[in-house]
């Protein structure tokens, strides 16, 4: 079968230094068998379509960046265990069944906006993800063997979630293009993605005509698009129609991250477009990727008052324009971290305990707080 998504442009992929090592990686992986079923991809996007329809909510939550080294036993264990309270949580408040989707085995590989970083005073080429390359400063070169572990690990996490909490779904951003094309085998006359039952589109790699765009829409998995402010809406509709041909609810979920300042101003717009052309979405609201900024302490955070006034912002808007809000995409860390400032977190205890390997996490009081907002504005 056709790859088409191959021969075209594909931008935030690492530059590897030797093809050869890179070769045998992706060959590997291309025969390495899959690690979701078929069944599990349809019951995902029968459950989404039922969060569409108001009788479910979706929860799709975990890190910004998974480590290598957080797959260990007792990590793992504290790690879903959280994530599954936080799923029991809501449901009790919201008074009916959440779908769990984690960002969760596989999610390796980080989109960056700069090829190089500063840190320390020194310059060094941008971590792009434990797949990618090592968070360590002395060791930033991307290497191809970390595709074969990541492959490895996701597979331990994955059988580790089927034992542990096996109705919790996985998700990562569909980003490198290596990995997740031979993730992707062809099964019963479609092409599917067996490396997580759900991807997404970031930001960064939105554009027709490019290969992750035109990825998606060769997949049968529900997929994400994220939406940011500088999201052109007729490309949008375009990528939608592209990726869902069918017009299948449950299919696509939109998720809005446009951030305090533009939220007020783009939301309804983008309804109003969708709405227009007649395609069915999965309204998800990512109320943290909208509003990174740099502490006065020089740390990359995101304030939980901003945080929790987008999100019930969007609930507004969202419900004003007669249509349903689907699910919450969030950023969390089971431990108590200091990764974003509010709820006893100020500019100068970011540094306590600032663990994350790319974007802040809610911490768990962070999280519940969040989530019970949510729950009281969805009543
Ligand atoms: C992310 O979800 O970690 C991310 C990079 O998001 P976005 O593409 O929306 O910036
Ligand atoms: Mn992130």
């Amino acid at each position: 079968m056709q790859r088409p998504w191959l021969s075209l442009p594909c931008v935030q992929q690492p530059d590897y230094q030797s093809s050869e090592s890179l070769q045998r990686a992706s060959n590997f992986l291309s025969e390495a068998p899959g690690l979701i079923t078929y069944q599990e991809i349809q019951s995902l996007k029968s459950h989404l379509a039922s969060s569409a329809e108001g009788s479910s909510f979706i929860l799709q939550i975990g890190d910004c960046a998974e480590a290598f080294s957080d797959c260990t036993h007792n990590l793992l264990t504290s790690k879903i265990s959280q994530y599954t309270a936080y799923a029991n949580h809501l449901q009790q408040c919201l008074n009916k069944p959440i779908v769990l989707i984690g960002r969760i085995a596989g999610q390796f590989c980080k989109p960056r906006s700069e090829p190089y970083e500063t840190i320390n005073g020194r310059q060094v080429l941008s971590y792009k993800g434990d797949m990618v390359n090592s968070i360590s400063l002395d060791n930033r070169e991307p290497d191809p063997e970390r595709l074969i572990k990541s492959y490895f690990l996701s597979a331990t996490v994955h059988n580790f979630i089927r034992a542990n909490e096996p109705s919790m779904f996985t998700s990562h951003e569909a980003l490198h293009m290596i990995y997740e094309n031979s993730m992707t085998k062809y099964h019963d006359g479609k092409f599917m993605n067996f490396g997580a039952h759900f991807v997404w589109l970031g930001e960064r790699t939105r554009k027709l005509g490019q290969a992750h765009a035109e990825y998606l829409s060769h997949i049968d998995n529900p997929v994400g698009i994220k939406v940011g402010p500088n999201a052109d809406l007729n490309e949008l509709i375009e990528i939608i129609n592209k990726v869902n041909i069918q017009n299948q609810l449950g299919k696509v979920a939109l998720i809005i991250r446009l951030g305090i300042k533009n939220y007020k101003s783009q939301l309804g717009m983008i309804i109003d477009k969708v709405k227009e052309s007649g395609k069915k979405v999965v309204w998800m609201i990512d109320p943290l990727h909208g509003n990174t900024y740099k502490s006065s302490t020089g740390f990359k955070t995101r304030d939980f008052t901003t945080v929790v006034e987008e999100t019930l912002g969007c609930i507004e808007i969202i419900r004003k324009n007669n249509e349903i809000v689907a699910g919450l995409h969030l950023e969390v860390s089971f431990r108590d971290v200091t990764e974003v400032v509010g709820l006893g977190v100020c500019d100068e205890d970011l540094g306590n305990c600032y663990e994350t390997l790319c974007d802040p996490r809610l911490n768990p009081k962070q999280t519940i707080a969040l989530l019970s907002e949510v729950a009281v504005a969805l009543k």
